[in-house]
């Protein structure tokens, strides 16, 4: 049996999503985020995935968006929380990459690298594309309202977990 994973989407889930962010001063963590990590490590390998395509379209430097993951990082691990590993796509949609969240290609090379059971797995995000990315790869998909959520909650079909924010879909998985 595999292990079962939790994969994050960063900005508007963990951190408030503060737009195409390159400096560490942009990044503000949600009051709930460690508390809910926290919990949820305790079942779950954690992963963060996050679409960076303002690299691609030149709003951001790359080495600017691979800060602010460490600063993340490393936070959250003075936290005692481990994430096992964040992936990023620095590509924008027209790039036609095979990283970028919907297509389910880092849950896919998680699962491989971290023998994860996709299936007993969950995405939760605050963007149309997040439950896709779960859907795509066979894994289910909490909706939260923080970040794009609210603004997006139209587009997310009747039988998708929709949860205030991390916290509560973390207590939601854990039941
Ligand atoms: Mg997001
Ligand atoms: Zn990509």
């Amino acid at each position: 049996m595999g292990n079962k994973a939790v994969f994050l989407d960063r900005d508007g889930t963990i951190i408030k999503d503060n737009g195409y962010i390159g400096n560490l001063n942009d990044i503000e963590f949600y009051s709930f985020t460690t508390r809910a990590l926290k919990l949820l490590q305790e079942e779950f390998l954690l992963f963060i995935v996050t679409n960076q395509s303002g690299i691609g379209k030149g709003l951001v430097r790359e080495k600017d968006v691979e800060n602010l993951n460490d600063y993340i990082l490393s936070y959250l691990s003075e936290n005692e929380i481990k994430i096992e590993e964040l992936f990023y796509c620095p590509h924008k949609t027209e790039d036609g990459c095979n990283c970028k969240k919907p297509l389910p290609y880092f849950i896919d090379l998680a699962a491989e690298k971290y023998n994860i059971d996709i299936g007993q797995s969950y995405v939760i995000g605050d963007h149309p594309s997040d439950i896709l990315f779960a859907k795509n790869a066979g894994a289910a998909g909490i909706f939260v309202l923080t970040g794009h959520g609210r603004g997006h909650l139209k587009e997310i079909g009747e039988d998708i977990t929709v949860s205030k924010n991390l916290y509560y879909a973390t207590k939601k998985i854990l039941g």
